[in-house]
């Protein structure tokens, strides 16, 4: 039984769904203490919950512990089963990270080699999360280019409070990953964005459009923003940038909330990826901590460069190296804490 204290590092959700991933792709028992005692409303909250049920279904788990509040897990797993899950978090929790919690066993280490159809009804667009199309614009080019063959489609985009958003992700199994080289990003070649809105008026996507447009003139000559109107029962908006270098992407988004000016939701944007752009980093600090589960798993050692070196890189490689999966080195080199991240897969 491998012992993980929910507290540890950073002390968030994440120390929970990295277990719960490790311990179905390694087929070992977890008993995580101390869950998120780190946050204002310690224990597992619908969000962590909904991973927990998740990971459960498909490797056909026995767990103890699995409550709201709940500062103590023990999860069993018992093998790992392609097929059609529907994950309702039934708040705004971010189903982006229900979808991360099942992708690997899903994606990659699948014994039947069968299909899986996943839909999470949640948040797509909820702060302190990847949005729906960090994942699909940033997070899942890296693992097709590494050999994932899996497709994720929103057919509802969710925002705070009520989420209700709809997310399909479908599964192929493949037989192996590959590993990432990224020790560089290479010259800027375009920067591409998405404003967006739901259930509000197209105007307040074009202010923030022009916002961002103007304010990013001339750091490249292929510079474009399109406007998107999403299908949703909430209302929101978002302002999504991503970066185009020679060897990697990177993105940074920033969302609505009422009260918020369209202009400082497209500046908020903006001044992340300025910081990016005056750094040396190939990916970004959200990607590299979402990296390291997949790349523990490639079939050789991985290395790239990151912007900054958190708290979640270190806290995921502190619970990956726990369940003996890989060895991670950090070393944070630059001026605004950038540094390498090197994972050494052990199986
Ligand atoms: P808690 O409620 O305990 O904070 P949580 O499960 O909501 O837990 P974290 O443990 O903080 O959240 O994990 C959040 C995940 O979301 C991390 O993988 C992080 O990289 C990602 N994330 C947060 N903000 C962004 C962003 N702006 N863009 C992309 N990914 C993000």
């Amino acid at each position: 039984m491998i012992e993980i204290d929910g507290s540890l590092g950073e002390g968030g959700g994440q120390v929970i769904r990295s277990s719960l991933t490790l311990a179905v792709m390694t087929g070992q028992p977890v008993h995580i203490t101390h869950i998120r005692a780190r946050r204002a409303k310690p224990g597992l909250q619908p969000q962590h919950l909904m991973a927990v049920r998740a990971a459960a279904q498909i490797s056909s788990a026995e767990v103890e512990g699995a409550t709201i509040g709940s500062a103590e897990l023990t999860f069993r797993p018992n093998g790992v089963y392609p097929g059609n899950y529907r994950f309702d978090i039934g708040t705004a929790g971010a189903t982006a990270l229900v979808v991360q919690t099942v992708f690997l066993p899903l994606a990659l280490r699948n014994p039947i080699s069968e299909s899986s159809e996943v839909m999470v009804i949640g948040g797509t667009h909820v702060p302190h999360s990847p949005a729906f199309h960090y994942l699909a614009l940033n997070w899942l080019p890296v693992l097709r280019d590494l050999g994932c063959d899996v497709d994720l489609d929103m057919l509802l985009a969710g925002f705070y409070p009520q989420g209700q958003g709809q997310v399909r992700a479908t599964f192929r199994p493949v037989a192996r990953l590959a590993p990432l080289d990224l020790p560089e990003r290479g010259a800027l070649r375009a920067i591409r964005g998405i404003s967006a809105v739901a259930n509000l008026d197209m105007s307040i996507a074009v202010r923030q459009q022009q916002t961002a447009l103007q304010r990013l003139k001339g750091r490249t000559s292929r510079l474009d923003i399109e406007l998107l109107d999403m299908p949703a029962r909430t209302k929101g908006t978002m302002l999504l940038l991503l970066a185009e270098f020679r060897h990697s992407t990177v993105c940074y988004f920033s969302l609505g909330a009422l009260g918020k000016r369209a202009e400082q939701v497209a500046d908020e944007a903006c001044l992340w990826l300025e910081k990016f752009l005056a750094g040396t980093g190939a990916v970004d600090e959200y990607l590299a901590d979402q990296l390291l589960l997949p790349l523990a798993f490639a079939d050789g050692d991985s290395r790239f460069r990151t912007t900054l070196v958190t708290d979640h890189v270190r806290t995921n490689a502190a619970v990956i190296e726990a369940f003996g999966a890989a060895d991670i080195d950090l070393e944070k080199d630059g001026r605004h804490g950038e540094g390498s991240v090197r994972v050494r897969p052990r199986t």
